[in-house]
């Protein structure tokens, strides 16, 4: 089956600096691909010039069997849970989750529809009851599955996630690693995800890619990557976090 995303020999550079380095990447439809590598090896770049936030200095990018390299971010059908999840303090769980849907480019979607589909996903997420709470007044946990729902409700065809889990105590990391494969499970969709935790891009990824100063270093499962690394600095990486 075709991918859902591939990136060809794709270059960013800030300056001078060569941030991503000829990057080939291919995202399976349905998958969870977890990027790994460590602070400043250009993971978020990466989710950046996929999302449309950033233009690629070289190579290009194809979304379902179509070059989107001059898509603008808005219609790439693509959404982003940002690592501090980016909510709206001052609007409601409900209201955050309907934002998206409000503010979408297309047609807009009838109000009965619209709140149908929001309680739906708040449902689907774990927050029935906290419709009306406003985002001061819910936990860490609770707003980070609010900024997933707030990407599910409008569909996208595949889901960055930047760090999901970070902001996260340990306890709660790893309920959410198995919560978010449930609802990626449920809901048939693919995740392309980022982490500097080698134990969540292994726990959680049916592929593991470690990127090393903007190079793809590794591609693989988990089992491969964790005990048959393919370089020493794949190596020196993994045993930084044994
Ligand atoms: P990671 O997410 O792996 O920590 P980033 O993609 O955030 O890495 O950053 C990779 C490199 O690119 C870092 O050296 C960072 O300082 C640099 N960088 C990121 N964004 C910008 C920008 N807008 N302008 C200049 N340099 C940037």
């Amino acid at each position: 089956m075709p991918s859902l995303l591939d990136l060809h020999a794709v270059d960013k550079r800030f300056g001078d600096k060569l941030v991503l380095n000829a990057v080939d990447l291919s995202v399976p439809r349905n998958a969870c691909v977890c990027v790994l590598g460590p602070s400043g090896s250009g993971k978020t770049t990466l989710l950046r010039v996929i999302a449309g936030f950033e233009q690629p200095d070289g190579g290009h990018l194809v979304l379902d069997g179509r070059r989107i390299d001059d898509v603008p971010a808005y219609r790439r059908n693509i959404g982003f849970v940002f690592q501090n999840f980016a909510l709206f303090p001052h609007l409601s769980v409900e209201d955050n989750v309907g934002f998206g849907l409000e503010h979408r480019a297309a047609t807009p979607m009838p109000a009965a529809e619209r709140r149908d589909r929001v309680r739906a996903m708040i449902e689907l997420v774990g927050l029935s009851g906290l419709e009306r709470r406003d985002i001061a007044q819910i936990s860490g946990g609770q707003r980070q599955r609010v900024a997933l729902a707030r990407t599910l409700v409008t569909e996208p065809s595949l889901v960055l996630l930047d760090e999901p889990l970070g902001a996260l105590d340990a306890n709660l990391r790893t309920r959410m690693r198995d919560e978010l494969r449930l609802i990626r499970e449920r809901l048939g969709v693919t995740f392309l995800h980022v982490t500097g935790s080698e134990a969540e891009a292994l726990a959680m990824g049916d592929t593991v890619v470690v990127l090393d100063a903007g190079t793809i270093a590794q591609v693989g499962d988990a089992d491969a990557v964790y005990n048959r690394p393919c370089s020493p600095a794949v190596a020196r990486f993994l045993n930084c976090y044994n």
